[in-house]
């Protein structure tokens, strides 16, 4: 029998039981290298059971923007799950929910006021999906079923998510066949763009709920930035044509683009919003669809027909919402917006020698967002291993390497995973 390696007598008895009773996201598992068993983390660091400590670029999927563990979350979660950790919202309504849809309501533009919380960024869509649709029922509009969505979008995993996002190079393909189908759009990007979205929608008014976009970047369809201009044609063509304009700002939401939200960029007030991802600073699964006092009137009414039938078991779950509010005082106690564009500066800096360097197409930098887009990527989990082999933890996909650190990385360890990927790109 083969001795253990070393790798293998370092990793933990669950490691060895467990793993293959583990389904992993967007991986064949079979040629994937195995995942990286992790004990702690602490700030932007990732700690592994064999004693190795990564820096982390990827804040765990955009999530955790005031680095791990901060202590301020812990003491709000851990005050919390002293007094109740959940309680079901049906006939039932707590002080961490109630708070944190006051601050939202808040903190969000215009009169988008009214919060309805759910468990993850993909239901959140589905939720805006759905009001959409019954925004048109509620007011005796007929056949108003399709929406406009964009070529390089991602709207999340759930089939109704999956069929606003785009399925050519995105991850759901496979499923095409099976999903209503929207009419997915070029961004207005351009004055040819403009006119062909434009004329589509005067010839469709009459099928169309809305219009849903990420505003500023698509984040998992490629990290495509997308200017403030394209937001305001999209506000104007939703007005000209009585549609929904729906913002999903999943990832750009709580400051990653520099503002607190993406459209306060353009100056632009969608008629629902959806957040999630850094929602609880990276603690646990919250999200929110958040509708102007215009579409949420159609819903109040005497007649019971016209609620929205929706209603998540965890939702508004009362230890996610500490998190959450406790996220929040860190935004309002700390600079973190300063830090965002500090981080811009610096990425803008340390990626910028990635431009004259063989294999790249393009580099860019959207606040704490840095991508670095190559022509090709011909093996993702070699090039994946070779950034864990530096020290840091960088996860690219499709052809882009991208940072999307915590806002609170220190410079050094921004600086280690610039010149990570360095000298990566330069032995590819
Ligand atoms: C991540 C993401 C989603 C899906 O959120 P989940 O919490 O993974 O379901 C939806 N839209 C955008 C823009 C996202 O980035």
């Amino acid at each position: 029998m083969a001795e253990d390696t070393s790798k293998e007598e370092s990793a933990p008895g669950w490691y060895a039981d467990g793993l293959r009773h583990v389904w992993r996201p967007y991986a064949q598992m079979k040629t994937a290298h195995p995942p990286l068993p992790v004990t702690h983390t602490h700030g932007s660091r990732i700690v592994l059971a064999d004693g190795r400590e990564l820096i982390d670029g990827v804040a765990s999927w955009w999530t955790a923007c005031h680095g791990y563990n901060h202590p301020h979350i812990r003491q709000a979660v851990a005050r919390q799950l002293a007094d109740m950790p959940h309680v079901m919202l049906g006939g039932l309504v707590h002080e961490p929910a109630a708070t944190l849809a006051r601050r939202l309501a808040g903190l969000l533009p215009g009169d988008l006021d009214h919060v309805f919380f759910s468990d993850s960024g993909s239901v959140a869509v589905e939720v805006a999906l759905k009001i959409a649709l019954q925004y048109w029922i509620n007011t005796g509009a007929k056949g108003r079923s399709q929406f406009i969505a964009f070529k390089g979008g991602y709207h999340g995993d759930t089939t109704g998510a999956m069929a606003v996002s785009d399925s050519e190079d995105g991850m759901h393909a496979l499923f095409a066949g099976l999903l209503p189908r929207h009419h997915l759009a070029d961004l207005p990007d351009s004055d040819d763009r403009l006119a062909a979205l434009d004329a589509l929608l005067a010839q469709r008014a009459g099928d169309i709920a809305g219009i849903i976009v990420e505003p500023l970047v698509q984040g998992a369809g490629g990290m495509k930035f997308n200017d403030a201009i394209v937001l305001k044609r999209l506000r104007a063509l939703a007005d000209k044509y009585d549609m929904l304009l729906i913002f999903d700002e999943i990832f750009t939401g709580f400051g990653r683009t520099g503002t607190m939200f993406a459209c306060e960029a353009a100056g632009v007030v969608p008629d629902i919003i959806t957040l999630s991802k850094a929602l609880t600073g990276g603690t646990m699964g919250l999200a929110a669809t958040v509708a102007t006092k215009k579409v949420f009137d159609v819903f109040w009414s005497d007649d019971p027909a016209k609620a929205l039938m929706h209603g998540p078991s965890y939702m508004a779950n009362a230890l996610a919402c500490a998190a959450a509010n406790a996220s929040l005082d860190l935004f309002e106690s700390e600079p973190r917006l300063r830090q965002v564009a500090a981080l811009s500066a610096a990425l803008e800096q340390g990626l910028a020698p990635c431009r004259q360097m063989p294999g790249v197409k393009n580099v860019r930098v959207l606040g704490a967002i840095g991508v670095v887009e190559m022509t090709r990527i011909a093996d993702l989990n070699a090039l994946r291993a070779r950034f864990v082999d530096e020290g840091v933890f960088i996860r690219p996909f499709g052809n882009v390497i991208y940072l999307t650190p915590a806002f609170t990385i220190s410079p050094d360890d921004l600086a280690q995973l610039a010149g990570a990927i360095i000298k990566v790109i330069r032995t590819l």
